[in-house]
């Protein structure tokens, strides 16, 4: 098949790419405005056969739609990763938000449905909002939760969900054929980057841990650090892409919850793991001090901190997919990645 990857140099890009140049035989497309990660993955020994099915095209969807169209045309899969996942800019740029995450997508599945593909959207575990009780979240049974419209965290969530219930009309009208995948907390090798050392907003919660662990800044818990997630190794997430990617009959028109019910934990829990797994990994106690901020001093006026329910994964399962790396495998990996030289020789 031939696959094209629009955001394929984002985290969640570079590992499918490094999987599918390395253990199938697809063609692949990668399109994004960012090439560091994939050079990363390119910097790895690889063979030429391999490297004879890769193309990459620097570019950003926003103002290079031809490109992505003329991708489109030569695919028979197109797979979006592209949004912009970082909680700050949910409260601090949200128009920004909603254009890239939903209009600018919404677009790809225009085009895909004008030229007739396959388009795998990743959506995001934030379309069920909050959590309304333990209960796991079912893909096409759980109510969904949100803060009101001046809490503009949710408009990330919120944008996310309308992308979904227009590609389902589209499917269920016979026009569009689409797999929807909604990660929850993928955690592994290139996820974003390391913050500066004391910086607030910013990506994801585990480059915050992580780089105030090897500057010995302030662990800082939102709002006392109280809200679940459970993380899924990357290399789960790939397999799971796959398994997908393998049965495009049985996975038509379906939306699946990707994630690890068994890998949850709270902020709290997670700082302390980690500090526990540095020292384990590098021999030096970590000197960092974990301390409380609310959301609108983290992220800026307008954050709402959600806790989420864990995924219920039967969907998945009946693919023959199921995670296999634990809670402590999983943190450690992502560990290894940032700590380089300072891992201890094991
Ligand atoms: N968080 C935190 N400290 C940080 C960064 C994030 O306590 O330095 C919290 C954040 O408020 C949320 C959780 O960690 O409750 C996960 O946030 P992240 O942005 O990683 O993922 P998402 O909210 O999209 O699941």
């Amino acid at each position: 098949m031939k696959i094209v990857l629009l955001g394929a140099g984002g985290f969640i890009g570079s590992n499918l790419v490094d999987n599918l140049l390395r253990e199938t035989q697809h063609d692949l497309v990668g399109i994004d405005r960012e090439y560091d990660k994939l050079a990363e993955v390119l910097a790895a020994p690889i063979c030429p056969a391999a490297l004879a099915r890769w193309r990459f095209h620097t570019a950003d969807i926003r103002t290079d739609m031809p490109l992505v169209h003329a991708a489109i045309r030569e695919a028979d899969v197109v797979v979006d990763l592209i949004a912009h996942a970082n909680p700050s800019m949910y409260v601090t740029r949200p128009i920004d938000v909603f254009d890239l995450n939903f209009t600018q997508n919404l677009e790809v599945a225009r085009l895909c449905m004008r030229e007739k593909k396959w388009l795998i959207q990743f959506s995001s575990a934030e379309v069920y909002g909050k959590a309304k009780s333990e209960a796991p979240y079912l893909e096409d049974q759980s109510d969904s939760v949100f803060g009101p419209v001046n809490k503009q965290r949710w408009i990330y969530a919120v944008g996310k969900q309308l992308l979904e219930r227009v590609l389902y009309a589209h499917g269920e009208s016979g026009e569009l054929r689409y797999t929807i995948v909604r990660p929850f907390n993928f955690l592994g090798r290139r996820i974003d980057y390391l913050v500066p050392p004391g910086a607030t907003g910013g990506p994801r919660v585990f480059p915050h841990f992580m780089s105030a662990l090897l500057s010995g800044g302030q662990i800082r818990l939102v709002d006392g650090g109280h809200a679940r997630r459970a993380f899924l190794h990357i290399d789960d997430a790939t397999a799971a892409f796959r398994t997908i990617l393998d049965q495009p009959e049985r996975t038509r028109n379906q939306i699946y919850n990707v994630g690890n019910p068994d890998n949850q934990l709270t902020m709290v829990e997670l700082a302390h793991l980690m500090a526990e797994l540095f020292e384990e990994l590098t021999g030096d106690r970590p000197t960092s001090v974990i301390e409380s901020m609310s959301g609108a001093e983290f992220y800026g006026e307008g954050y709402e901190d959600g806790d989420r329910a864990p995924p219920d994964i039967s969907k998945m399962r009946a693919l023959g997919w199921t995670p296999t790396r634990n809670l402590r495998d999983t943190v450690r990996d992502a560990m290894l990645f940032y700590l380089g030289d300072r891992a201890l020789s094991r």
